[in-house]
């Protein structure tokens, strides 16, 4: 078995005990991004020399006997729309292409502070705008199941990153779905925290009330220590919380006594791939098996999460990239007839398609007359959303379904159609507008070889909950550990 194929703790222990390097472990990470890359299209930046220089860095202080940090020497990928200092962050837009940020995000600084090696930046939707990866105006990323398959969105190139095993882990953010959407379609693990769990700063903001950054891993318990480090509070954001932050790593080994799976009827009802439908029932005979007790839940208003997400997501997004204008921000067209010219001329060229369809839905919705009928109303199903949830776990621990409808698309095959593109996140969108913690596991495969993730949803803070509920599941089946061959 090589080296990347281990998991995020065997790699900890291989490096503990001195079987490899860090210098070695990244290496043999950087020549799996050089021989498969070419055909996946992960990255939109690789720091190749970088990472090895804090390789080595760990290497030569493991030496000297220091104490390291708990992710010492152990590759990860950023999304590209996370603030690195001194190395480019580009949102996969033509407006932001070339734009160095001064400063790093606030989880940047904590993977340094716990010694992890960053290798690169990866592709995404134009401004985590997609569920696809393919409205990046930079790069096309292939699904590593299939290449004629996207890798789903918007944190695509983070997912497909570490399918191919080219990193044990990376970040990705999850505004409607983006890091479980794109983990349930390259069979990985990904988490989206409560919002206010992890620090905003520094991630560009797309719907600042529901971006929330989390990890992606090979399994459950690498996404535990990956969340581990990425947690806790930051002055710098007003929304982040100041609660302490639990050893996820630790505890998700713990199986839970007397567990309570929610099932929601609705899921397996209109517009669910049968293929999926079954993985996921089969899912949760797993944890029947296991002791759990299966109690049926009501969420009677998520059917208009979709449309009260695109409303929310989209005002916000509004403005949001009004400081990308070429004057305080990005690209500015060379040329233009007079000031507000240049503005337009400006964002005509900087904004993609997709973007252009959420600036002008937002300002749509926000625009006197209409803000009552459109925002505030669709505030106002929000809360019932929330509701719902808050009503629902009262009575189980966790809610089990389908983290995506269908197995991953064709590239080409939705990216004209919207709507579609957006009924992609049909389930996954209510635990970003509910503000609570959501997880996909891998939990099975469509006969044509695709992979079909499992999401679990709880109350908000529970992440430990999650975690272990979710490491379970996975102690008893064998999906991911499944490699993609191509
Ligand atoms: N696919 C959803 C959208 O297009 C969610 C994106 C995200 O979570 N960043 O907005």
């Amino acid at each position: 078995m090589s080296i990347s194929e281990l998991t995020t703790a065997e790699l900890q222990s291989g490096l503990q005990a001195g079987t490899f390097s860090a210098v070695e472990l990244t290496q043999s990470y950087l020549d799996a991004i050089s021989r498969r890359e070419e055909s996946v299209g992960a990255f939109l930046t690789v720091c190749g020399e970088s990472a090895l220089s804090q390789a080595a860095a760990v290497d030569a202080r493991r030496q000297s006997g220091e104490q390291l940090g708990t992710l010492a020497g152990i590759p990860v990928a950023l999304k590209d729309n996370i603030c690195t200092a001194g190395t480019k962050t580009t949102c996969a837009s033509r407006m932001l292409e070339n734009f160095v940020p001064p400063y790093d995000a606030h989880i940047v600084t904590r993977l340094k502070a716990a010694d992890a090696v960053l290798v690169g930046k990866t592709n995404l939707d134009e401004y985590a705008m997609g569920s696809s990866t393919e409205n990046s105006a930079l790069g096309k990323t292939r699904n590593p199941w299939d290449l004629q398959r996207t890798p789903g969105g918007s944190s695509g190139g983070s997912a497909a990153s570490v399918a191919a095993r080219l990193t044990p882990l990376s970040v990705g953010s999850d505004t409607g779905g983006s890091i479980r959407q794109p983990a349930s379609f390259c069979g990985v693990v990904g988490m989206k925290p409560t919002y206010g769990r992890v620090s905003r700063y520094g991630l560009v903001a797309f719907a600042s009330s529901l971006d929330q950054i989390g990890p992606f891993a090979t399994d459950v318990t690498g996404a535990a220590s990956l969340l581990e480090v990425l947690a806790g509070h930051d002055e710098r954001d007003s929304t982040s919380v100041n609660r302490p932050v639990p050893e996820y790593s630790r505890s998700v080994e713990q199986p839970l006594e007397g567990l309570r799976v929610g099932v929601v009827q609705e899921h397996f009802a209109e517009g669910i791939d049968e293929e999926v439908a079954s993985s996921i029932r089969a899912a949760i005979e797993v944890y029947r098996s296991l002791g759990a007790e299966i109690v049926d839940v009501a969420l009677p208003h998520s059917k208009y999460g979709v449309a009260v997400y695109y409303l929310i997501a989209s005002s916000e997004a509004s403005s949001n990239l009004a400081r990308y204008d070429g004057v305080h921000y990005g690209h500015r067209a060379s040329e233009f007839e007079n000031m507000v010219d240049m503005y337009a001329a400006s964002r005509a060229e900087g904004f993609g398609d997709e973007v252009k369809r959420r600036i002008m839905l937002g300002v749509y919705a926000l625009s006197e007359g209409y803000s009552d009928q459109y925002y505030l109303k669709a505030l106002k199903v929000r809360r019932l959303i929330r509701n719902d949830f808050d009503a629902a776990f009262k009575n189980v621990d966790v809610i089990a379904g389908p983290t995506c409808p269908t197995p991953a698309f064709k590239i080409g095959e939705l990216v004209d159609d919207p709507l579609q593109m957006y009924l992609a996140d049909v389930y996954t969108i209510s635990a970003n507008l509910a503000g609570i913690p959501g997880i996909s596991v891998p939990a099975g495969f469509s006969p044509a070889g695709l992979p079909i993730g499992l999401q679990l949803l709880a109350a908000p803070f529970e992440e430990e909950k999650l975690l272990r509920a979710a490491r379970m599941f996975e102690r008893e089946t064998d999906f991911h550990t499944k490699v993609p061959q191509f």
